[in-house]
């Protein structure tokens, strides 16, 4: 089953993606400035996340199969690794044209209309994080609700360096050009890292963060009526699936179809409560209690 609107707003996304960052990139040319330059290259880690979320789109909608029995999930942090590469490259490159400028200082063309080109570039983006935001809502998506968030800041950082730019050209103040471009750089970097070291989390199964994991056991503590208790709980995250096992102790003497009727409810409340998640429970009998889990209400 492919999720056609999730993959629409994916597509949208590379293609909004790409929009902005001719926009910015023209922006540039007309201005001259490095640091509407290194607002255009910051878009390129738009495009690219929205590709990864393209990929991993189209990936989760692949059925798992013998040689492939967990799915393509881990297949998007291939990609997010390479992409990771692509941000670094432009960081690098950010920097080397700003100390170029810090060098040599060059005159800013006191393009107005360059910077409502690249002001234009910003209510596109605006008005794309919103539609993120309330798609992501309305599916209970965190996944696309972070997207909406890191557009958001990308919105605000960007308005920013076109104040900045602005100031700059009214002033004749042009050192503060490369300035503001290097901090775009570190900005840049610093996502950059992020994506790859999410990748390597994923990787290398990371467990769910602490609250979600509060909640997994809150979750499992109050839909096991007739167990005595839940233990050795164990979570990773793959791609967009979360993966969840634990053991479920019940009555020695209880009837295996009584068993799995707690398994059953445990598992929907946990669809419910946790997106994309793949759950696999052990049963025992009570001598295997621990009474070190997670106490049944
Ligand atoms: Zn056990
Ligand atoms: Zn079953």
């Amino acid at each position: 089953m492919i999720p056609s609107r999730t993959l629409t707003i994916a597509l949208v996304s590379v293609a909004v993606g790409v929009l902005v960052l001719v926009l910015k990139y023209v922006a540039y040319l007309m201005t001259g400035s490095v640091a509407l330059l290194s607002d255009a290259l910051e878009s390129i880690v738009n495009v690219v996340t929205a590709i990864t979320t393209m990929i991993a789109v189209y990936l989760a909608a692949k059925p798992a199969n013998a040689t492939l029995p967990y799915g393509y999930d881990k297949a998007e942090y291939f990609s997010a690794v390479i992409e990771g590469v692509f941000i670094l490259v432009a960081a690098l490159l950010i920097f080397q044209q700003a100390w170029m400028r810090f060098i040599v200082e060059a005159p800013l063309e006191a393009s107005m209309e360059g910077l409502l080109v690249n002001g234009f570039a910003g209510v596109v983006n605006g008005a794309w994080c919103l539609v993120l935001f309330r798609h992501g809502r309305k599916t209970r998506s965190p996944a696309l609700v972070a997207d909406a968030r890191h557009l958001l800041t990308d919105v605000v950082s960007s308005a920013g360096v076109l104040f900045g730019v602005f100031v700059a050209i009214l002033s004749g103040i042009s050192i503060l050009d490369p300035i503001l471009a290097a901090i775009v750089g570190v900005n840049i970097l610093w996502s950059g890292y992020k994506l790859v070291s999410e990748s390597v989390g994923g990787l290398m199964d990371v467990a769910v963060p602490e609250d979600q994991l509060n909640r997994i056991r809150d979750v499992i503590a109050v839909n096991a009526e007739g167990a005595i208790e839940a233990h050795d709980v164990r979570t990773r995250q793959s791609g967009r699936k979360t993966y969840v096992e634990f053991h479920l102790v019940v009555p020695g003497d209880m009837p295996v179809s009584d068993a799995h009727d707690i398994c059953d409810r445990i598992e929907n409340a946990l669809r419910d409560a946790v997106e994309g998640v793949m759950i696999s429970i052990h049963v025992e009998p009570e001598n295997k209690a621990k009474h070190a889990g997670i106490v049944v209400l």
